[in-house]
Formats: structure tokens, sequence, C-alpha cells
């Protein structure tokens, strides 16, 4: 079954957080104080998440992404990992993580059934993570990736934020990993979550990106799989991963979008950045899988066309990037 919005989009990926939680205080999406816990009744169970996934399946969704804040740091993951990685339909889950976790946990990861992890990592300099993530241990994350490939999983792909005059001068680095150690990287362009009055400042566009990697590599464009979205991505000839660019702020992607999003709390968005949201728990305490299913249809089918995030006078809601998953 193919889940289509109005405008004709095949929407395929859910993601879905299971925690606003986390061990790092990145600056681009949490005040440095964090943020106030949510009680424990406000955030779903996992019978409740997986009622979530497996209507959304149901639907006609095929990939789902575990995300967060950071869902290594919910207790149980592993075990809710494994129900949701048997659901009938389902073709593919992933799991997006800071990695500080991941090397105590990808032996289990991998054999909860998931397919491929998005590490996040900003800067290959330990002071410069540091800074970026408040506190936060490079030595740690590098243990990580190399944890989950020894364990089994395809080298994980790094989400990179590269913001001006914070890691720009590591765009070459990163696509370099491509090459040496096989892992796909996706650039990310800087998001307004946790609005500044001059934002923009961090912005560098994803045409700048691709243009300081293509000034030292020659970049072949490849085709996109079958879930990723609005990415566009490229190959270093003979490089065993590839280079993805996101081009979130400045365009070009809210006409591929193929996701919606649900938060720890029930919260459904059809767009990263309206403020428009749904809440599901009236269909999940008592559950009630038609209604959800319904709901979900709507989600869908109101989703927006597209954020104007890059114009001028735009507006919405400060929030921040953990409590949505990103
Ligand atoms: N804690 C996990 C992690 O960091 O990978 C998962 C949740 S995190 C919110 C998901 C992704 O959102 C990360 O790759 C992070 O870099 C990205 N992100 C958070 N705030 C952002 C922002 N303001 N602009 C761009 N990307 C952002
Ligand atoms: Fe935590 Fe991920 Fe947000 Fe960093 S980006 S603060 S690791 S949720």
């Amino acid at each position: 079954m193919k889940l289509t919005d109005s405008l004709g989009r095949n929407i395929n990926y859910l993601r879905l957080s299971v925690t606003d939680r986390c061990n790092m205080r990145c600056f681009y999406c949490m005040p440095k104080e964090g943020i106030v816990n949510k009680g424990h009744e406000a955030v779903l169970t996992y019978e409740e998440l997986l009622l979530i996934a497996e209507t959304a399946v149901g639907l006609g969704i095929e990939k789902i992404r575990i995300t967060g804040g950071e869902p290594l740091v919910r207790s149980d993951i592993i075990a809710f990992l494994g129900r949701l990685s048997v659901i009938p339909g389902l073709r593919h889950l992933a799991l997006t993580t800071n990695g500080l976790l991941l090397s105590e946990m990808a032996a289990d990861l991998y054999k909860s059934g998931v397919q491929r992890l998005n590490v996040s990592l900003d800067s290959l300099n330990a002071q410069t993570f540091s800074d970026i993530t408040r506190g936060g241990d490079l030595n740690k994350v590098l243990a990580g990736l190399e944890a989950a490939e020894q364990v089994g999983f395809p080298p994980p792909k790094i989400n990179c934020v590269i913001m001006r005059g914070v890691n720009e001068e590591e765009i070459l680095s990163f696509a370099e990993l491509s090459r040496l150690r096989g892992n796909s990287i996706r650039f990310i362009e800087y998001m307004p979550a946790v609005k500044e009055d001059d934002w923009q400042r961090y912005c560098i566009s994803g045409e700048e990106i691709l243009e300081k990697i293509a000034a030292r590599y020659t970049l072949e464009q490849i085709d996109k799989g079958a879930f990723s979205g609005p990415s566009r991505d490229f190959r270093i000839p003979g490089a065993r991963g590839s280079i993805g660019i996101i081009t979130a702020v400045s365009g070009h992607f809210c006409s591929e979008c193929n996701r919606i999003r649900v938060t720890s709390t029930g919260q459904a968005k059809g767009c990263l950045f309206a403020d428009a949201k749904t809440d599901l728990i009236p269909w999940l305490r008592p559950p009630d899988r038609e209604g959800l299913a319904k709901v979900l249809r709507a989600i869908v089918s109101t989703k927006p066309e597209r954020h104007d995030i890059s114009q001028d006078g735009y507006t919405h809601t400060n929030f921040t990037m953990s409590q949505v998953g990103g």
C-alpha cells in the first residue's frame, strides 16, 4: 500500500522519537541547562510507540528511524527495537545516535534487528567537538563508530551539521572519511531550532559545502536509495561511502519530503518547521487502532507543501530539536 499526500508525495518514512532526554547539550539543539523533563506519564510507553509504528506501517510506512533526544539513554531500548524490527511490512529500521554509548551497546543493537546507524558527529577535533556538544568526548564517539563495524553494521552514516565560524574548516576532512573509512557523510545545513536573533550567521548552504568539496575532488552524482528523501548524493570516484547534502534551509527539499514525525510525547508533525502538530494521545489512551490510522492519514494528507525558513519574516515557535527528533 502506498501512502500519498495531497501533492502526490509518497510518504514512506516515519521518524519516531523515544525520548527528549539527552546525555549531550549540542548548542544548536538544546539550551545549556537542558530542557524541563517531561513527567513520566507524558512520555509514550513502548506499547504506545509500538502501536503507532504498527499502524503507520499498516498504512504504507516502510522505514522507521528511531531518534530522540538520545535514544540510547532510554532504558530497555534494545528490547523495544527488537519488537519494532519484526513488524510485518517494515523494510528498514534505522537509529540516529550521538554515539556516546555506542561502544557498549553496538552488539545488542545489531542483534535487535536495527539495520543501519546514523551517528551525529560535527567535528573530528576534540576541542571543537567538546565546544559544540558542551562537553562531549570525541574519543567515545570514535570508539562507538569502530565498535559498530566490529559487530557487523555497515560503516555508520555520519550526520554533520556544518556551521560558519565553527567547523566549516572540516568539510574536506569529513568528505575524506567517505574515501578512507567508507562512511557515508550527510552534510546538514544548520537550522534555526533554538532560534537566536542572528541565526543566519551560522548558515552555510549545501551548495557552498558542495563547491568546497568539488574544488578538491571529482564528485559523481549517484542515484539515491529508496528512502533517502530530500538528500542529494555524490561519490568521490572509488570511495566506498557517499556524500549527501541535505539543504533543509536553502531549498530543494520540500518537494521530495517523504516523512512524518512523532515525538516522544505523541505529537505528530507533517513538517519539522510547521507549528501544526496533532496530539495522538486520544487514540493511544485507550488504544484505538482505527482512529489512529485515520488521524495518521489526515496528518499525511494535510502535510504542508513547504516550509519558509529561508525567507525573511520567518516565524515559528522556538523549539529544541531534541524534542522533535531532528
Ligand atoms: N541525539 C541523537 C543525535 O544527535 O544523533 C538523535 C537526535 S538529534 C536531534 C538528530 C539530528 O538532528 C542530529 O544529527 C543533529 O545534528 C540534528 N540537529 C539538531 N539540531 C539541529 C539544528 N539546529 N540544525 C541542524 N541539525 C540539527
Ligand atoms: Fe542531544 Fe542529539 Fe540534540 Fe546533540 S543533537 S543535544 S546529541 S539530541
